[in-house]
């Protein structure tokens, strides 16, 4: 039989990041998201990270031998949809990322590295991560490219000089954390005769090495609450103690890794629960022809639907979730990519129907659903995009 309820502790998980997402979180986006775009959201930001590091939500992950609390995916999927609900991009920009960051270097960092970088994590200042693959003139789609022509892919080089490596190249102005993270991870090839995906190396840089540049940061249609830019990497000179894993195997490497898209797709079942939440609350309220439009089928019947779909794509969460600890390929390969893409459809199609319901009154600034719309879309692109996720699971049948 299979038991989907959830323990006591994992209870109080979920209402100690719900309690959270409402009180610390949510007055910060609302300030972010009604002011104008000169507002640096990390300034603001900051402070609730820091109470949620105290919470402990980037350490879920983390042994216990690293100074973190030793859970298991499904703990992080129900933190992150509660965050969700109240800003999709602060669940996944900054907790999402951190959090699935230090679990990566537990698989595939050294001894020495596990040592140095998690203690900061663990430390109780806020450390947060950044992983810049994207490059400006290059579509980051190419990551799945089946075909072995070294032309094709990212550009960003890393020289090797001894026991160093020096980094030249450009990351996308996409980049999440990209000028406000303490450490990032950075692929580059340190090939260029091999196909991408055996020459792709990855390398961690401490935020105040020499090189390490950062353009101004992007604004998006949606998102506000996180920050992006571009990076550019001249002549960075990276230890060779800061190579994670051997060369060539960056790819394989993030195959390691699907806490992220897991992550991300939990945090966009939150966005679209908040927009079926909202839709149900105004159709509640709003009367027309006499009564509650809830009462009119046509609106009931969509309502139903974002509900419906909304489980749907939890269950789907929480599957990839358990077959993370029990299955890492499987989950890598299908559950993952499968719950981020269903779950940011689901998101869409219920930011969608939330404009529909609320009427005029959706389309104006006042009120949640142009939010929930354009947060939604983001999800479509950010990762890998629908197309490409879509072509992956082709590629593991
Ligand atoms: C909010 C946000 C945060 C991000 N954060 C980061 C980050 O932290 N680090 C980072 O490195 N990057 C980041 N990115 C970049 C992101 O990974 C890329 O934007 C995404 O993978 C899409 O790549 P692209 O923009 O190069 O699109 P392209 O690869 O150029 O694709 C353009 C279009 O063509 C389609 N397409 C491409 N190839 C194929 C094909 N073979 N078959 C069918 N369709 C195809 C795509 O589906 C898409 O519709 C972020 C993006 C967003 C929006």
């Amino acid at each position: 039989m299979i038991d989907l309820s959830l323990t006591p502790e994992q209870q109080l998980l979920k209402q100690t990041a719900h309690d959270f997402a409402l009180n610390e979180v949510q007055p910060i986006v609302e300030k972010i998201d009604s002011s104008d775009s000169h507002v640096e959201p990390w300034d603001l930001c900051k402070n609730f990270f820091s109470k949620g590091v105290d919470l402990g939500f980037t350490l879920l992950l983390l042994p216990a031998e690293y100074g973190g609390k030793g859970k298991k995916c499904v703990d992080l999927v129900l933190v992150l949809e509660e965050l969700g609900a109240v800003d999709v991009s602060v669940a996944s920009s900054y907790f999402n990322l951190t959090a699935a960051m230090a679990l990566f270097i537990t698989r595939a960092g050294t001894s020495e590295q596990k040592e140095r970088i998690l203690s900061k994590v663990s430390n109780s200042e806020p450390f947060l991560f950044s992983a810049a693959e994207s490059e400006p003139n290059v579509a980051t789609s190419d990551m799945f490219c089946p075909m072995p022509d070294a032309k094709i892919g990212m550009k960003t080089f890393a020289q090797r000089e001894g026991d160093t490596y020096i980094l030249k190249g450009e990351k996308s102005l996409l980049v999440t954390n990209a000028g406000i993270a303490d450490g990032y991870f950075i692929i580059a090839r340190t090939d260029e005769d091999k196909p991408m995906r055996d020459s792709l190396s990855l390398f961690y840089v401490e935020a105040d090495t020499p090189g390490l540049k950062f353009g101004e940061r992007t604004s998006l249609i949606g998102w506000k609450p996180s920050h992006h830019a571009a990076i550019h990497l001249d002549n960075v000179r990276v230890h060779e103690k800061n190579r994670i894993g051997q060369e060539g195997q960056a790819a394989e490497l993030l195959m390691l890794l699907p806490e992220v898209a897991i992550g991300l797709a939990a945090s966009y079942v939150g966005l679209a629960r908040a927009a079926y939440e909202y839709a149900v609350d105004y159709a509640k309220k709003r009367v027309s022809w006499g009564r509650p439009i809830i009462e009119h089928q046509a609106v009931a019947l969509k309502l139903a639907d974002m509900m419906v779909n909304t489980q749907a794509a939890r269950l789907m969460v929480w599957d990839a979730a358990c077959c993370a600890e029990t299955n890492p390929f499987l989950a890598a390969t299908v559950k993952a990519p499968s719950s981020k893409t269903f779950a940011v459809d689901v998101a869409i199609k219920n930011a969608q129907l939330a404009l529909e319901i609320l009427g005029g009154y959706g389309t104006t600034t006042q009120s949640k659903a142009g939010k929930f719309l354009n947060d939604a879309m983001i999800g479509y692109s950010c990762d890998f995009t629908r197309e490409i996720l879509r072509l992956g699971l082709v590629m593991s049948m």
